[in-house]
């Protein structure tokens, strides 16, 4: 994983991008306000399985964002 992935990753969270939408036991979907749109992550912990509907194909920041983020509210 790119630290640019990184860096981005914290500055979405540090702007208040980063939406928990569903908040289930394993899964959840978020919301991430990017640069040019919003987008949708979905993140399944237990089949370690996290898609999202932004043009980069695999990880993206907007996956890494989101499981900070649970992380944290963990
Ligand atoms: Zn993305």
């Amino acid at each position: 994983m790119s630290a640019y992935i990184n860096q981005k990753a914290d500055r979405l969270r540090s702007d208040g991008r980063v939406k928990v939408i569903i908040n289930g036991v394993d899964a959840f979907v978020a919301s991430v306000q990017g640069d040019h749109a919003t987008y949708g992550v979905f993140i399944d912990l237990e089949n370690r399985h996290s898609i999202c509907n932004c043009p980069a194909r695999g990880d993206c920041s907007h996956q890494v964002a989101v499981l900070r983020q649970l992380l944290e509210e963990a």
